[in-house]
């Protein structure tokens, strides 16, 4: 969610620092700005509502001079996305960029209308520039003001201050949001995500909870939230640079559900023999814990939830341990019973997704015997801070509609059910084995699933002239239908709705018209003969229906019923494979209706406030 980026360099930075809110884009944003200054502390700001592009043209034609300066993607919370509202935000010699929101921006705002500062915009960032101002008056340095600024903040942030009079430094303080920095030779950056900076640097330092770094071009100085001088670890990144690249596909998006079948073989690789689960690969401690859990609580938000909702099924009927499933935003603001031996597990893409790593931060307290994660972003929040993290291997996810990264986490999650079924003696050699070879069979399965691209680009021109669609699975692939429906809403802005099949004749039958196209994901399972029924009772109201379905399974297809035959796979990885024909369907709609798929509105990637 928004981007932040920074730079103290001997040498003219603006493309840097455009470059860099370029490759942040993915994490959604309304408008972008940037601001720098040189050795004889001329400075300039340039802010430009839309796209980064506007921003880079309105640079191009500026030469802006300066080895100081720091860069802004703002994603709206506080005032409409316009140019004054949007940042860096300034207060005499002092620039602020800032992601987050500040939770007590209205007092600060009166507080500082009556030491006589004017307001310009409606952001609540601009107080940060104000109180920074103000303490600088009095402080010996820029880092003491922001030291005494932050601790009359409250809420979450990422923030970078600049001092045009001072202009061989950045300071940088985080709390809630996400900051690292990139180490260089002569130069130091700053960035709320690595991938900003992976053209001109691998070597990256996370700051933690609390942390003030000062920055300047050959040092940078580590202050936790007591104001000790810190050491924090500076560790190489292999990532490859050009992930922040489409390459040959016209969206990440595409390239990323593309690229599925690679990901998955990452995801396995050195983790499965060829007929058994490797259960030490999931982590030093995590054999201890995996022994003695009895109960599963899973959190996460938005496709990560339904990620944890198909596990569900797997835990209670590969493992037979019960699990219960609940998205973030609500677990962290109920009160809830911690069932004995109790294992907690954040699914999180990002790992930086707030409501989560605030969900996991609290069940630390509540007598979870472990929490541990499933990720895909090495050195994130949620990795640090768990006991341990089964990573997903993804590679890095641009598109904001997930899809790799989904795929991944059941994968991963797989494992983690087998696995721990096995620790507890509670699967079979022989259901392992299936298992195991199911997963083995997995990405070239899913290669047959992307051949299907352009049957299924034919089946989007109904879909995309419609206002509403509904998606219905049954068992494991419901929740399947529910992230289906989930990526046609995000990215095509068509009504999307999931139902569990069986519950149709509970409401939703009363929608079916030859307005509202149904897709079935109808694997062959125990449950098909159910939903064979189902599907009637849709037909017989009219319904227009696309079953996606085996050879095998009896369909026929009819005037109004079309059938997406989809090749044979074993019935536990069959929510990994019937994902991919759902991912093609959203992205082939989007592409009609001509929505931006990488960046749709109102969306970002991590979701890094509340
Ligand atoms: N709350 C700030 C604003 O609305 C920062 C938003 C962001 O994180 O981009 O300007």
């Amino acid at each position: 969610m928004c981007g932040i980026v920074g730079a103290v360099a001997q040498r003219n930075i603006a493309d840097i620092l455009v470059e860099g809110l370029r490759r942040l884009e993915y994490r959604g944003y309304d408008s972008a700005g940037i601001a720098v200054v040189d050795l004889h502390k001329n400075y300039t700001r340039i802010r430009r509502i839309g796209k980064v592009r506007e921003l880079a043209n309105a640079v191009a034609t500026s030469n802006l001079i300066g080895g100081t300066g720091v860069g802004h993607t703002r994603w709206a919370t506080h005032g409409v996305p316009s140019e004054v509202n949007s940042h860096p935000h300034i207060s005499g010699d002092i620039t602020i960029v800032h992601n987050g929101i500040i939770e007590n921006h209205q007092a600060l705002r009166s507080l500082l209308q009556d030491r006589g500062y004017t307001f310009v915009s409606q952001t609540d960032t601009e107080v940060i520039a104000h109180l920074v101002e103000w303490e600088r008056r009095t402080a010996t340095s820029l880092l003491e003001a922001v030291q005494k600024t932050t601790a009359q903040l409250q809420g979450a942030y990422g923030a970078v201050a600049m001092d045009s009079n001072d202009p061989e430094r950045l300071i940088v303080a985080r709390s809630g949001s996400p900051i690292v920095i990139g180490h260089g030779i002569g130069e130091n950056f700053i960035a709320s995500d690595p991938l900003a900076l992976l053209n001109i640097t691998r070597r990256f330092m996370y700051l933690e909870e609390g942390d003030i770094a000062e920055i300047t071009y050959d040092n940078v100085n580590v202050f936790d939230a007591s104001g000790q001088h810190v050491e924090r670890a500076v560790i190489e990144l292999h990532a490859q640079q050009d992930a922040g690249e489409k390459g040959k596909y016209r969206h990440f998006m595409q390239k990323e559900v593309f690229e599925q079948p690679t990901a998955l073989r990452n995801t396995l690789e050195g983790r499965l023999t060829h007929d058994a689960v490797i259960t030490e690969s999931i982590g030093v401690n995590a054999v201890d814990i995996l022994n003695k859990v009895e109960h599963v609580q899973i959190i996460a938000c938005g496709t990560s939830f339904n990620a944890g909702m198909t596990a569900r099924y797997w835990f209670e009927s590969i493992a037979g341990i019960s699990c219960d499933v609940e998205i973030a935003s609500e677990f962290r603001y109920r009160k809830f019973v911690t069932r004995p031996n109790s294992l907690l597990i954040t699914i999180s893409q990002s790992g930086e997704t707030a409501d989560t790593l605030a969900a996991l931060r609290l069940a630390k307290k509540c007598g979870y015997m472990g929490v541990m994660t499933v990720c895909n972003v090495a050195g994130s929040s949620l990795v640090r801070e768990s006991d341990f993290a089964f990573m997903t291997r993804a590679g890095a996810e641009i598109g904001v509609a997930s899809t790799k990264a989904f795929t991944t986490q059941l994968a991963t999650l797989l494992m983690l059910v087998t696995a721990l079924a096995k620790q507890q003696k509670r699967i079979s050699k022989a259901k392992e084995k299936e298992i195991v070879q199911a997963l083995h069979a997995l990405p070239e399965q899913i290669e047959q699933a992307l051949a299907l691209d352009k049957d299924i680009k034919a089946l989007a021109t109904d879909f995309a002239d419609k206002q509403h669609t509904l998606f219905l699975g049954r068992g494991e692939f419901y929740p399947i239908a529910v992230e289906a429906a989930l990526k046609l809403k995000e990215i095509s802005y068509i009504h999307a709705e999931a139902y569990a099949a069986g519950e149709l004749k509970h409401g939703p039958l009363a929608l079916i018209d030859a307005d509202m196209p149904v897709v079935v994901i109808a694997p062959g399972n125990d449950l098909l003969e159910k939903l064979k029924s189902n599907i009637e009772e849709v037909r017989a109201r009219g319904g227009l229906l696309y079953v996606f379905s085996e050879q095998k399974s009896g369909f026929e297809a009819a005037h109004n019923m079309k059938i997406i035959r989809m090749p044979k796979v074993n019935e536990i990885t069959a929510p990994i494979f019937y994902t991919v024909p759902m991912q093609l369907l959203a992205y082939h709609v989007a592409l009609i209706k001509g929505t931006d798929v990488d960046q749709p509105r109102n969306l970002a990637k991590a979701v890094t406030v509340e």
